[in-house]
């Protein structure tokens, strides 16, 4: 078959098996399947779904839309845009929320729409991306309980996104313990504590995830195989759900340094080099617009990339056994920014299980 590349191939069967792992995992966990890094392919939420899977997260409403018809609940991740309020409760059955007026917007739209929708109110625990002080937890919860059309089913926070504050016993201890407050100032049940994203795995994987945590939004752990707070594989998955692979262009031996007068590179920084005399380098046709450079980790690790503009990506392969050639493949595994780039460039080709698909 003839291949376009660079293309990212994506193996459904080890992505079914990492999901159905993380099931077994997070036993008494329920996971909400985040897709949006792949865009929420539509195979790979398929593939979700087939693995047990029962909700599907993802930031973005486009998103969601695409996968309106499938059997499963769809949450929406990124706190909800006012302007966007009217396809959130069309295309999504819960939401999570930081903003009393944007709750209030739903709760409208909700009665429009003669809907209900399910919220789950996230609480500031110090990574600092969204979330209500918990002080103010429950004077918000006091207004969510009086709004029609608002099913007020839990609390959550996320972490290790902007501050890099990783998931532990005091944090969700505080999750834990606002909830219980919220629960007794206002006499109400509020089922649902929603722990944080893959950076938690690593709790469940050790056995100290505290019991009253029972729902996790979890994407890359289960397509990449790691926890995001230490980098660990996960027992039982596998990491090379994705290869990407690109094909060379050019192969020379020139100098570690560029000659003439230096300026900027492409990108407006100063470049610096580290003389190591004449090196046998590859060009690959695959750059910037399409990838997250650095997140690209050569099969080959005797292969060394050493810059990349929009659209070249040059490597250092000296050290290689092998003698690379134009017309040759490279391959890479990704994380999680590699990943994102390339599952949305248009100019990656996208192959699921050996079928070329259009996404
Ligand atoms: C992206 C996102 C997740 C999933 O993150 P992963 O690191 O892929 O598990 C969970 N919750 C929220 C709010 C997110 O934005």
């Amino acid at each position: 078959m003839n291949r376009y590349y660079p293309c990212i191939e994506v193996d459904l069967d080890k992505i079914r098996h990492n999901a159905e792992a993380a099931i077994i995992i997070c036993k008494g966990i329920d996971i909400t399947g985040v897709t949006k890094v792949v865009c929420s392919n539509l195979q790979i939420v398929k593939t979700f779904i087939e693995a047990g899977i029962k909700t599907i997260g993802d930031s973005r409403i486009l998103n969601l839309k695409k996968i309106k018809d499938f059997p499963c609940q769809k949450m929406l991740l990124r706190i909800p845009s006012k302007s966007q309020v009217e396809d959130v409760v069309r295309y999504s059955d819960i939401s999570l929320n930081s903003d009393i007026d944007v709750i209030r917007e739903i709760s409208r739209e909700c009665v429009k729409q003669e809907k209900v929708h399910k919220i789950i109110l996230m609480l500031e625990m110090g990574d600092l991306r969204e979330g209500v002080m918990p002080y103010d937890a429950v004077k918000v919860s006091r207004e969510i309980v009086e709004l029609p059309g608002i099913q007020f089913i839990g609390v959550g926070t996320n972490l290790t996104c902007y501050g890099g504050v990783i998931p532990d016993n005091d944090n969700l201890g505080r999750l834990i313990k606002t909830r219980d407050h919220i629960e007794e100032e206002l006499g109400i049940k509020l089922p649902v504590i929603s722990g944080g994203n893959s950076s938690s795995m690593y709790k469940v994987v050790e056995g100290t995830m505290p019991e009253q945590i029972n729902s996790l939004r979890l994407g890359e752990s289960i397509l990449l195989g790691h926890d995001t707070a230490y980098f660990r594989k996960i027992p039982g998955m596998y990491e090379d759900a994705f290869i990407v692979k690109a094909e060379v262009i050019e192969r020379e031996v020139k100098p570690s340094v560029p000659y003439g007068d230096i300026g900027l590179d492409a990108f407006g920084n100063k470049p610096k080099f580290e003389d190591r005399g004449y090196i046998k380098r590859v060009i690959l046709a695959i750059g910037r617009q399409d990838v997250k450079v650095s997140g690209l980790i050569p099969k080959d690790r005797d292969i060394k990339i050493i810059g990349a503009s929009s659209d070249h990506l040059i490597a250092d392969v000296t050290n290689s056994s092998r003698e690379y050639k134009t017309g040759d493949i490279v391959e890479f595994g990704v994380d999680y920014g590699a990943l994102l780039a390339c599952m949305t460039s248009e100019y990656i080709s996208k192959y699921i299980n050996s079928e070329a698909v259009l996404v």
